[in-house]
């Protein structure tokens, strides 16, 4: 045996290049209003004004990079607020564990990214080559101008959407008409050009020519939700013991339902045959739904030869038996516990955003000296204090302690015992403390030490709990 012959075979298939045919049907239809929902709220919303004062770009939705802040409308996350985003996080995983769950790869078939740019793109394509035969044809011909003028135009409009894609990403970022300008007027800041080229580039790539790699080689979900799902799980599934034998129309031989057609392949943007069964590559889109259905009323059979289906139902038709209702599939046990967590951190991270303060203190004291020995033999402490002011207005903060001793309290650069802290920002007070000589806080080794900041007409009020060092024998 030759060395050649020992060597393991190649796991390597080339791409088939796939061809969606165009359907219509209730499925198409939907996906047609998702993608334009998804792609409109892409687009707009960076576009929408909201006022922030004069301080902030009057956006709704906007990540504060330079600021470390994130505006949604109403809302605004400070990093030390990061638990509202991790909790959003959450209750997009669990979510997606949910719809999984309940209906299969939901997410991937309708409203995932990858799905959304490649059937926009796959409508463009359509648009520019003609149906599946025209842009077979046109694979499978040579080169010549016609061909060259097509793939043009068809790679110009691409580009052109993935522009529009990487364009409309960096002004979530910064105010979108002063950027869009800055843009037009060539004189955007260099990280704006590049996250432009990169986005742009990846969304030709991806939604032009990668297409269903992303999601069969790319992309980890498809492994992960083998996991969520179970036999109750509604999927797109092909009714065999219906379809079965399949043979061709005008055969005379007996056969099922169906007609071999291949209208359900022919459709499929992921090129696989629902036929042989649930596979990894299926994005749940229902197209080849839609594709029977249209086949089954030309040759007058009833619908649903291919539908969304569980694995307990195949079992129970197959019997004889009528499947479930579609609820008792969606509500059960798993499905009810996903939307009990999901519900449960929604309404905590509401109560979270309607209880928090729009005030926030930390006091750090100074350790390098501890305390110093004024001249009147007094003890003083130094403390540095971090007061935020979360409102699109400048404030004017009052500070004051409490504790079981008596002090006396001065502000660093200040007269009295208020401060005015800008709108939206932080500000670093520095704050003496002073116990008069031969008070006890002077000579105890620690006494505790609460500070509060008042926000003006006693709109608020919060404190951090610190201690006082003495001068102890
Ligand atoms: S088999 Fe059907 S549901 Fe699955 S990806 Fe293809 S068209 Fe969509
Ligand atoms: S579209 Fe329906 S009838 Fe045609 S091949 Fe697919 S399952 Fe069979």
């Amino acid at each position: 045996m030759s060395a050649q012959d020992q060597q393991p075979a190649s796991l390597y298939a080339a791409r088939e290049p796939i061809f969606p045919r165009r359907v219509s049907g209730r499925f198409r239809t939907l996906k047609w209003w998702i993608m334009a929902v998804t792609l409109g709220i892409y687009y707009i919303t960076p576009w929408i004004r909201w006022d922030r004062g004069p301080h902030l770009p009057d956006q709704a939705v906007l990540v504060d990079m330079a600021g470390r802040r994130f505006f949604f409308f109403w809302i605004e996350i400070w990093p030390h607020e990061f638990y509202f985003v991790a909790g959003l996080l959450i209750m997009a995983g669990l979510g997606l564990f949910l719809f999984t769950s309940a209906l299969g790869r939901v997410w991937c078939g309708y409203a995932c990214p990858q799905t959304v740019w490649t059937d926009l793109f796959i409508l463009v394509e359509r648009w520019v080559e003609g149906d599946r035969n025209a842009r077979v044809r046109l694979w499978n011909q040579g080169w010549d101008l016609r061909k060259l003028r097509l793939r043009l135009v068809k790679w110009a409009l691409w580009l052109l959407i993935a522009l529009a894609t990487g364009g409309a990403w960096v002004f979530y970022f910064t105010d979108a008409p002063t950027l869009a300008r800055d843009i037009l007027t060539l004189s955007a800041h260099p990280v704006v050009w590049i996250t432009i080229a990169i986005l742009t580039l990846t969304t030709f790539f991806f939604g032009g020519f990668f297409r269903e790699q992303i999601c069969i080689y790319a992309c980890p979900w498809p492994r992960i939700q083998a996991a969520m799902m179970d036999e109750d799980t509604l999927t797109v599934a092909y009714r065999d013991w219906r379809g079965e034998p399949r043979g061709k129309l005008k055969s005379t031989a007996p056969r099922g339902d169906c007609i071999d057609c291949r209208a359900c392949v022919n459709v499929c943007p992921m090129g696989i045959d629902i036929r042989d069964g649930q596979q990894l590559a299926c994005i749940t889109c229902a197209l080849c739904i839609d594709a029977c259905d249209e086949v089954m009323d030309k040759v007058g059979q009833p619908r649903g030869l291919i539908g969304y289906l569980a694995l307990s139902d195949e079992v129970a038709e197959k019997a004889g038996r009528p499947p479930r209702p579609v609820w008792k599939h969606v509500l059960r046990p798993r499905t009810m516990l996903y939307t009990v967590l999901w519900a449960g951190i929604g309404i905590g991270l509401i109560v979270a955003l309607f209880v928090r303060s729009d005030i926030g203190v930390s006091v750090s004291p100074v350790r390098n000296p501890t305390f110093v020995t004024l001249s009147d033999g007094s003890i003083r402490n130094t403390y540095d204090v971090r007061i935020r002011n979360q409102q699109g207005e400048d404030r004017v903060f009052t500070l004051s302690y409490s504790a079981d001793a008596p002090f006396v309290m001065t502000l660093e650069g200040e007269e009295g015992h208020e401060t005015v802290v800008p709108a939206d920002s932080q500000k670093l007070q520095r704050l003496y403390i002073t116990a008069p000589a031969g008070t006890p806080a002077a000579t105890m080794a620690m006494t505790d030490l609460r500070i509060w900041v008042t926000a003006p007409d006693g709109a608020g009020r919060v404190h951090a709990d610190t201690l006082f060092n003495g001068k102890s024998e």
